[in-house]
């Protein structure tokens, strides 16, 4: 997986990349990653990179210029498409995918990152200021993608989100053990998890945990899973049930704990 982050403030993703499991990931050559700084593709004496948008109204818009000069450096080329019909969750592709972070994008989930993890390349465009003149999202993005319904001061904190949320994902990065039971697997949160010491201020490691009985503990987690998804994410119970993701000892917990409600 190669990230290209098109941005005027390389630093800020560069710090990320240099650290910690990512940092890991791409000396073994699992991921790599570009910065591009927009301000380079600026060609005049200030690298302007802004102006006021057209028919008025508060704060300033990124110029199409650098951004478009930026984009053709990495290769990206204008789109023969028409918005509508690039790639989606119902056409995805495993190419390069071109993405400028927006609040009026489609929103993230892990579903969307599982997607995006199996691309090639990720060209993340960076916005800034009030954003971008909307040529350059005609002409080269395939998608506008959001993290969240909330607006941000800068893409790249957004941007971070999304490279956090997909390179943990690509094949080799983490143990796929990992990703089985944690958040959002089948349909589910996670269990609670303790670590040492067994007795914390008085606060006693569940015994089942000790027993070193796995199928009891298995058996503990599930239930565990279940009854915290019903407590804080029952949209998350309807949904599996909706999409068949339950197996019939998870179907027999929820049935359970709905009685008992
Ligand atoms: N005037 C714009 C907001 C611009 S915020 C509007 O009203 O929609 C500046 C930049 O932050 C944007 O160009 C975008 O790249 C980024 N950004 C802000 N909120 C975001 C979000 N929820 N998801 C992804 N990117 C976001």
């Amino acid at each position: 997986m190669t990230y290209t982050v098109l941005t005027l403030f390389p630093e800020i993703t560069d710090a990320y990349f240099a650290a910690s499991i990512m940092a890991r990931a791409v000396e073994r050559g699992i991921v790599s990653y570009r910065a591009v700084n927009i301000r380079d593709f600026a060609l005049d004496r200030h690298h302007t990179c802004d102006d006021a948008p057209y028919g008025g109204g508060p704060g300033m818009l990124m110029l199409p210029e650098p951004l478009g000069r930026a984009l053709e450096s990495v290769g990206v080329r204008p789109q023969e498409r028409p918005i509508l019909e690039r790639p989606t969750a119902e056409r995805p592709t495993a190419e390069r995918r071109v993405i400028y972070l927006s609040p009026s994008g489609r929103t993230f989930n892990q579903a969307l990152a599982w997607e995006l993890a199996s691309c090639r390349e990720l060209v993340l465009l960076c916005g800034r200021y009030e954003g971008i003149d909307q040529r350059i999202i005609d002409r080269y993005v395939d998608e506008e993608i959001s993290v969240g319904d909330y607006v941000l001061s800068s893409g790249e904190t957004a941007a971070l989100v999304l490279i956090d949320a997909t390179y943990r994902l690509v094949d080799r990065v983490i143990a796929s053990e990992s990703l089985a039971e944690e958040t959002f697997a089948g349909g589910l949160l996670e269990y609670p998890q303790y670590t040492r010491p067994e007795i914390y201020d008085m606060l006693e490691v569940p015994d089942v945990l000790l027993s070193g009985h796995h199928e009891h503990i298995r058996r503990w987690r599930l239930r565990r899973r279940v009854e915290k998804t019903c407590a804080l994410r029952p949209d998350l119970i309807r949904k599996g049930l909706e999409l068949g993701l339950f197996d019939g000892e998870t179907r027999g917990i929820i049935q359970e704990i709905q009685e008992n409600e």
